[in-house]
Order: structure tokens, then C-alpha cells, then sequence
């Protein structure tokens, strides 16, 4: 049974933090005699599959046949399947591709899900915006890691684990939170930490960080500080390590030791520079359009826009994709980083 209950419409927080599951509190014998099917072999993919496997988990992979992942996935001992066969071999299948394509790879495998069995994602957005509708008597729950795939896999190997939400949308067993804490457990996430929440908190959380602070929120940030300078006279080149390659030295303080911690390593001047200038940059009107942007995620909005672009074939995401890229901190930013070799931006496994 699942100890908090927020897909009622509200949000209610025990007066105390809700409670972290541990390696401790997952028992891997969940999963005996059971195979899982992880449609994908993108970043939590590979991850999840390996994982697994390393565990003692018995996966196979449903791939479109003459995807370039086949050839990867069996280089990595892993059985490959199409979707549709990995789904009927499987108790347990975990959707792994692109959030955009959940619906349609669904409809490809949803005549193999039997009852009793299991459908995961590592992120809510399918199945709590409706693009994918499991039937009631199957569980429906969700593993999701808080840091990219291969991060997921190359901690494993490490001997620690990428923290990670567990969240169930339907519990037709009575059991579904002990196996998603189970899968968790395969993956290495109990070893870091597992906290439950509900598929609506990970889905609205997980795009409002992603548009207002991680990904959206830091990148207009870097662009914006970039061409003031710029624009102002200054060199590109000093523009560039001044906002975006000293931001990972300062972020990295904050990961360590907080904002706090960062304060106390940075000079007294910039200090008080951060804390009267600061405020004013990221200011009423930033909280305000965080609010706006947060209210378009809750009442589905964005996911209305989201599909709809999709449905027209991500033309405008194309094109978006391709200003950015051009973009003059972009340019800069290549030249600059061809001459720091101890950079490794490789992600290929
Ligand atoms: P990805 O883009 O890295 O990989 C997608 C994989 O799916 C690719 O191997 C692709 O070949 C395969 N694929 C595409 N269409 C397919 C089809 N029709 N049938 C079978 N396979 C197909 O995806 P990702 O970033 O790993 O995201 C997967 C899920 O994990 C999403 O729900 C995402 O929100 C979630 N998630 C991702 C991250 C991350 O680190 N990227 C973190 C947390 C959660
Ligand atoms: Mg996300
Ligand atoms: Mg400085």
C-alpha cells in the first residue's frame, strides 16, 4: 500500500519528511522467476538493462528490429526482441523510449500485456497526461531516476546509485510498491535513496525543474549574462568563461556544501554582489513567470502543446533546436573547449 496518497488533487506532506527506502527496506527476491521487458535502449535504457542484468534480473529488450540499438544491446549479452514479442515475454514491462513516442509504442504492445502484469515508466508524463491508458487490472508504477542514464549505469559499476521517486498509479496486485522498490533496488537507486511520490508530483516537478531552473531556466541565464557582455564590448571569449564555463565550478560548490558553502569559498565582494544583486535579476517577474509556467504544466497545457507539436512532426522543435545551436555562446563555447582536453564529453558506452 502506498504510504502517501497526492493524486487526489492535493498535496499533503506529513508534518515529518516522508519516509527514504534503502537497500534494506527492497527485497530483490520480488523479481525471481519474473522477466522485465525494457522497451528502449536510449540513456535510462542501457542503464536499466545492464542494471538489471548485473542483479541477476532476467531482461529482454524490445526494439524496433534494424534499430541501430539491436547491435549495442547484444554486444551487452542482452536478449533482443520487437517490442511487441519483449512485451508478451515479460511480466514486467518498462517503457524506455522518448516520453513523445509512449503512446504510440503502447499502442504496439498493449495487446501483449496480460492481466496481473506490470507497466512502468521512468517518468509520469504518458500516463498521467492520458497518452497512455494501461487496463485496470494490471499495476502501473514508476521508477524514476533523479540524474541522467548513464549516470545510472556508471555508478552501479561504482558500487553506489543514482537517486530516484517510486510512485504508483494503479495497484491491482496489492504489491506494486514492494516491486518498484524491488526494480529500484536492481537499478542501484535504493542505494542512494528512494522517496515515494505520486505519478501527478514526479510529472509536475520533474518539467518545472527541467523548464524553470535546470535546463530552461539555466540556459536563458548563461545566453542572456553572455550577451549583455557582448553586446556591452566585451570579448566573447571572456564572456564565455566568465557565464558559462565558471558556472560549473560554482554549481559544483553548491552541489557539495550549498549555497552557504559556495559563499563561504567565493571572495567577500562577490558575496555581496550575489546576495543585493542577485534577487534583482531573478526577480518579481521571473516568480511570476515561473508561476505562469508551472500553472500551463498543472492544468495540461504544455503537454497539450507538447503533443500537438508532436503530432505535426516536431517542425518548430527542429527549428528551435537549430537557432540554438547556432547560437554565438555555442560557437565560442566549441573553439574554446577544442583546447581543454581534460573535458571528456563522450557519452557513448
Ligand atoms: P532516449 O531518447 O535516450 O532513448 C530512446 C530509445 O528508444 C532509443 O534507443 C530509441 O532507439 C528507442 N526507440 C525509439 N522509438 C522506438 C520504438 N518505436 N520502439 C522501440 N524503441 C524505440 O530516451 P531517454 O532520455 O532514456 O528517455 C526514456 C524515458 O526515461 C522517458 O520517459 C524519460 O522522460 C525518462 N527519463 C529520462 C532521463 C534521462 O536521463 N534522459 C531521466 C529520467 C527519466
Ligand atoms: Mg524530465
Ligand atoms: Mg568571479
Amino acid at each position: 500500500m502506498p504510504l502517501v496518497d497526492r493524486d487526489d488533487g492535493r498535496i499533503r506532506r506529513p508534518c515529518t519528511l516522508p519516509p527514504m527506502f534503502y537497500d534494506d527496506d527492497a527485497d530483490l527476491n520480488l523479481l525471481d522467476g519474473k522477466t522485465v521487458a525494457i522497451i528502449g535502449y536510449g540513456s535510462q535504457g542501457h542503464a536499466h538493462s545492464r542494471n538489471l542484468k548485473d542483479s541477476g534480473v532476467d531482461v529482454v529488450v524490445g526494439l524496433r528490429p534494424g534499430s541501430d540499438s539491436v547491435a549495442k544491446a547484444s554486444s551487452h549479452g542482452l536478449r533482443v526482441l520487437d517490442p511487441a514479442a519483449a512485451a508478451a515475454a515479460a511480466e514486467i514491462v518498462m517503457i524506455l523510449v522518448p516520453d513523445e513516442l509512449h503512446g504510440a509504442v503502447w499502442k504496439s504492445i498493449s495487446d501483449a500485456i496480460e492481466p496481473g502484469n506490470t507497466v512502468m515508466v521512468a517518468h509520469g508524463f504518458s500516463v498521467h497526461y492520458g497518452t497512455v491508458t494501461p487496463p485496470p487490472d494490471v499495476d502501473v508504477s514508476l521508477v524514476a531516476p533523479k540524474g541522467p542514464g548513464h549516470l545510472v549505469r556508471r555508478t552501479y559499476t561504482e558500487g553506489s546509485g543514482v537517486p530516484a521517486l517510486v510512485a504508483v498509479h494503479q495497484d491491482a496486485s496489492g504489491n506494486a510498491l514492494a516491486q518498484a522498490l524491488a526494480y529500484a533496488k536492481a537499478i542501484g537507486a535504493t542505494r542512494a535513496g528512494v522517496l515515494e511520490t505520486s505519478f501527478r508530483e514526479e510529472t509536475e516537478t520533474d518539467l518545472f525543474g527541467e523548464q524553470a531552473v535546470l535546463c530552461g531556466g539555466l540556459s536563458a541565464l548563461i545566453e542572456a549574462g553572455y550577451e549583455t557582455l557582448v553586446d556591452a564590448g566585451y570579448d566573447p571569449q571572456l564572456a564565455y568563461f566568465e557565464c558559462l564555463h565558471e558556472m560549473k565550478l560554482i554549481v559544483d560548490l553548491v552541489y557539495e556544501k550549498g549555497l552557504a558553502g559556495m559563499r563561504y569559498s567565493i571572495s567577500n565582494t562577490a558575496e555581496y554582489g550575489d546576495m543585493t544583486r542577485g534577487p534583482r535579476v531573478v526577480g518579481d517577474a521571473s516568480r511570476e513567470a515561473m508561476r505562469a509556467v508551472l500553472g500551463e504544466i498543472q492544468s495540461g497545457a504544455f503537454a497539450r502543446e507538447w503533443i500537438a507539436e508532436n503530432n505535426a512532426g516536431q517542425e518548430s522543435f527542429g527549428r528551435m533546436r537549430e537557432q540554438q545551436a547556432g547560437h554565438k555562446v555555442e560557437v565560442v563555447g566549441k573553439e574554446l573547449r577544442g583546447h581543454m582536453d581534460w573535458i571528456d564529453a563522450s557519452f557513448d558506452e
